[in-house]
């Protein structure tokens, strides 16, 4: 019986025609992906301003990801080589153990009005409080996000008392933004209620905004990985998981590996971020002030061994990311990565994108841990080093190759091995 080929070893044109089998693309998706059309200058033109052009990042996917029990394509936008054959590594071997388990709380958003130059603060936030209904209904303004059982839901008042522009309160407008990631639709309800905000505290509304912290629409995925999954060459399963859990104490504790862990976990996350059309600033700036919630800045994901001797790895953080609105349906190509992934709400997304984080971050440890990134990374690293010293596309393999194989990565060495060849001919 003939083998069946692997996903990683088809041609891209395969590779589409696999994918189109799998995730129901029809034609005209795969002239998109294939770039015969997506995004043009003309509608690039209607999404921001001073369009000169397009610029394309390269679109992988991650294999072998099986969330809540269903599988599925996972689209990954990075120009980082070993970012998607890592992801789709580790979330074979997370399948070992059945796969991602992920959950995420309702999609609230929290919106903030500052409010200033008020005489006294206790007596104003108490009035804001007792007005709490009349505010809520006033901020209820959007008939798209009421119909579909979306809309504000809840208010807080705090009190900044020392700052240099004097004592200010803080106003937090919690709303459910449904299946969108919510900043527009918050943000327009919060300028809704500032008359009434400044009449019931006598006092002036500046900034009316929301928080990128989105600490009530957390995602969370685990996993729990059989130690016989996760033995190399060199190491037993034991061994492997046991230092992927000393190298995530290492993490907990210190503010320097920290920030590097949760770039690993990023390198997931934004990269399908950024594939659906979503706002990856928004969701970076929130994992990163979640990371720090405690008031110090500190690992966003946790490993440790499970009672059957297994690794079981955690990840929790904020995940404003939507299925509609901002450049979610605008964008062409990140509509077919919402339809791949065969997602029906911003909730559903959410918990893909944080089972991906948990798996790159465990490529990241499990490679550190064990024989160290260089070898694996620096091998892809040197076919993007021999292209941007003019090697063609046929010719970049030998070159990387021969630098790899002389520990000699870089472009002057890349160069030099071009000029030999050139000579040789
Ligand atoms: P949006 O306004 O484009 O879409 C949301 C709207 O879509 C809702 O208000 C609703 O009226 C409608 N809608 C239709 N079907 C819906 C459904 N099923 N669920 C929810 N809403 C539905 O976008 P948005 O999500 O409010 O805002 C996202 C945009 O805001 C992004 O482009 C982001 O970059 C930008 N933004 C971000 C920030 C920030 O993060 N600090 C600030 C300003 C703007």
């Amino acid at each position: 019986m003939e083998k069946k080929q692997k996903f990683y070893e088809m041609g891209v044109p395969e590779r589409l025609v696999q994918l189109a089998v799998e995730a129901g693309l029809d034609e005209g998706d795969l002239d998109v992906l294939s770039g015969k059309a997506g995004l043009s200058t003309d509608l690039a033109e209607r999404m921001i301003e001073n369009v000169i052009g397009i610029y394309a990042l390269p679109l992988g996917i991650a294999r072998n990801f099986v969330v809540n029990g269903r599988e599925m394509p996972v689209p990954m936008v990075i120009e980082e080589p070993s970012v998607v054959a890592a992801a789709s590594y580790m979330a074979k071997l997370a399948r070992a153990g059945g796969g991602f388990k992920a959950s995420a709380s309702p999609p609230e958003m929290i919106g903030q009005v500052q409010v200033l130059d008020v005489k006294d603060t206790e007596s104003a936030a108490k009035a804001l409080e007792k007005q709490k209904d009349a505010i809520l209904k006033a901020a209820d303004v959007d008939e798209v996000l009421r119909r579909l059982g979306g809309g504000p839901r809840e208010l807080s008042v705090r009190i900044i008392s020392e700052a240099p522009a004097g004592p200010f309160l803080v106003l937090h407008i919690v709303m459910d933004v449904r299946n969108a990631m919510g900043a527009n639709a918050v943000n327009t309800a919060l300028e809704k209620i500032t008359p009434m905000v400044e009449k019931i505290t006598g006092g002036r509304a500046l900034l009316r905004i929301l928080t990128n912290l989105a600490d009530r629409r957390l995602a969370r995925a685990s996993c729990t990985i059989p130690p016989e999954a996760l033995k190399t060459d060199t190491f037993s399963g034991e061994d492997v998981r046991d230092r992927i859990i000393e190298a995530s104490a290492f993490a907990e504790a210190d503010t320097y590996r920290a920030a590097t862990h949760n770039k690993g976990i990023m390198n997931g996350v934004d990269a399908v971020v950024i594939a659906t059309g979503n706002d990856w600033r928004a969701v970076e700036a929130g994992a990163h002030a979640y990371a720090a919630r405690g008031g110090r800045y500190t690992s966003l994901s946790r490993w440790s061994q499970a009672g059957d001797a297994a690794l079981h790895g955690e990840l929790e953080m904020p995940m404003a990311v939507g299925t509609v609105g901002g450049a979610t349906r605008v964008h062409p190509t990140a509509w077919i990565a919402l339809k791949m992934m065969g997602v029906q709400s911003a909730r559903e997304l959410a918990e893909i994108i944080v089972s991906v984080g948990l798996a790159q971050n465990l490529g990241a440890l499990r490679a550190l841990a064990t024989e160290g990134i260089q070898q694996g990374h620096m091998a892809l690293h040197a076919r993007q080093v021999a292209i941007a010293a003019g090697a063609s596309p046929e010719l970049a393999e030998a070159v990387a190759g021969r630098m790899v194989e002389e520990d000699q990565v870089n472009l002057d060495r890349a160069r030099e091995i071009l000029q030999e060849r050139s000579r040789e001919k």
